[in-house]
């Protein structure tokens, strides 16, 4: 026999007519919550109860917010899922809230991190040598000779944390001209300033490709150290190159400059302000809104506080809080841009004919997600409580401090990498279905939502916000640990995918046409 559970669930706002079963394995029929009703059937962990009955028709608010409307009735301890809920249509753009930021955080101080200090005033967090890359066709190339820094090189450059090959399906056979166009290119255009590549741009191309380096990395656009002579390029089609291994010596003979001024950096005291901070969930459950997200918004908060940046992005799980966020728009420009970002991204999805709600997965269903309004809700709260600064088109740098709406896909390959483009020198992911994300580039800090997936996943994780639903933790409890192991891990302590190497793709969004 097993001891008997006691019933948990979350109801996130006063105002909500269902609540969340908390409890692992959810809870069985008959079961008496605390001062609520008696389940009339099962319901699954971080799915959804009725407290009250609810005739068809009814509106379904969690977070306080209208999620959907009841397709059929259903009673008091029922079980409220996608297939039972209507879910309501976007939110106009027309008579959105203007303007009215709540006040300005209070200052933080006393905290610093140990960081890479490069020539253009930005900070590292990992001294890595890239190759950017102008175009697919030399990503084979590229992954030898990465293998042969690695053997070769690295050995001799012990301040040098890696070596990264900027591969990406773009560069030719694409409609270069086409005004979308120039999402791909500036992303790795800006991929390549990432803090955590010290100001050291290589370039490996072909040399017949529409994205010639020229047009890639246009003067100006490189560092100052570079300015006179212009990015190392190496061209695979250049005359010189008789035989694959002269191309391998040229691109490991390139490469040796760079490891040596890279070898040559010391972390120094940085303030909190330097870290570019990317926010992002995947694999979401119900728990994201309760847990992972909540404490990740109140380290946001404590971040935007010292004075960094934090970027959140996510467009079609933000879509439906978009008067949220012009309501907390720090002025009436930031409002206007955040419009007309997700007023691009709906054209964008009508064109393929599709909407928001291509967003929600079968894993996010499982998990208790009924919708995308509903996963909407629990993703917006990784942006905090602060009024919104600033926002930035997809593949731009975000140049300025505070917090950022980075506008950008939710897919978690996507986001990531054009939260690199923008910056980003250390990334936040949470997840409650589980997911081994990684990426090369830039350390990516792991928070679980429930307990039984970071008990699971116990070497993959690296912060369980799931005790703040079973009671052992609070949100500032767990955003205080995140935001401390955000500074370790800004000064070099390894996250558990970087510990087992585990690094997904760079994925362009590349919105113009392919030819
Ligand atoms: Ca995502």
């Amino acid at each position: 026999m097993n001891a008997p559970v006691t019933p948990r669930t979350i109801r996130i706002h006063p105002d909500d007519n269902v609540a969340v079963v908390v409890n692992d394995g959810g809870l069985p029929a008959g079961t008496a919550l605390p001062g609520g009703p008696t389940l009339v059937q099962a319901v699954p962990q971080g799915h959804k109860v009725a407290l009250a009955d609810l005739p068809a028709g009814t509106a379904v608010r969690r977070y306080n917010v209208v999620i959907g409307h009841t397709a059929v009735d259903i009673p008091a301890g029922g079980w409220v899922n996608e297939q039972r809920l209507v879910m309501p249509g976007a939110r106009s753009f027309d008579d959105l809230p203007a303007p009215q930021p709540p006040a300005e955080l209070p200052p933080l101080e006393g905290h610093s991190f140990q960081g890479y200090r490069n020539a253009d005033g930005s900070v590292g967090t990992r001294n890595l040598l890239a190759v950017t890359t102008t175009v697919q066709c030399v990503a084979g190339v590229l992954e030898f000779a990465v293998e042969r820094i690695k053997k070769d090189l690295l050995p001799k450059y012990p301040n040098v944390d890696g070596v990264v090959g900027l591969t990406h399906s773009y560069g030719c056979g694409v409609a270069i001209d086409a005004p979308d166009a120039i999402i791909p290119i500036r992303t790795v255009r800006n991929l390549a300033m990432n803090p955590n590549f010290g100001g050291e741009v290589m370039v490996l191309s072909l040399g017949c490709e529409k994205l010639q380096p020229e047009r890639l990395l246009p003067p100006g656009s490189i560092p100052i150290s570079d300015e006179r002579q212009g990015p190392d390029v190496v061209c695979l089609q250049d005359e010189k190159h008789v035989g694959f291994m002269s191309m391998i010596d040229s691109i490991l003979t390139q490469a040796k400059t760079h490891l040596e001024r890279l070898n040559a950096r010391q972390r120094t005291t940085c303030p909190v302000s330097e870290l570019v901070v990317g926010v992002q969930c995947g694999g979401s459950d119900a728990f994201s809104g309760i847990t992972a997200n909540p404490a990740v918004g109140f380290a946001t908060d404590l971040l935007v506080r010292a004075g960094a940046t934090v970027m959140f992005s996510e467009n079609t799980e933000v879509r439906d809080a978009v008067d949220q966020l012009t309501r907390r728009a720090a002025t009436q420009e930031v409002a206007d841009a955040i419009v007309r970002e997700l007023g691009w991204y709906d054209a964008y999805l009508a064109r393929g004919q599709a909407d928001r709600s291509a967003n929600t997965t079968p894993g996010n269903k499982k998990g208790g997600l009924s919708n995308i309004v509903e996963k909407a809700m629990g993703s917006i709260v990784k942006s905090g409580n602060g009024p919104i600064h600033g926002v930035i088109a997809p593949g731009e740098k975000v140049r300025q401090k505070g917090l950022i709406f980075a506008a950008t896909p939710a897919s978690d390959f996507i986001c990531g990498t054009l939260q690199l483009a923008a910056g980003m020198n250390l990334h936040v992911f949470t997840t409650g279905r589980g997911t081994p994300y990684g990426l090369a580039e830039c350390p990516v800090i792991k928070v679980a939502t429930r307990n039984d997936l970071a008990r699971r996943w116990h070497d993959l994780m690296d912060i369980n916000a799931g005790r703040i639903a079973s009671g052992e933790a609070t949100i500032e409890e767990l955003g205080w640990e995140l935001f401390h192991r955000m500074l370790a891990v800004a000064s070099g302590e390894k996250t558990w995918a970087e510990k087992w190497g585990l690094h997904n793709d760079l994925v362009l969004f590349n919105p113009a046409p392919v030819t």
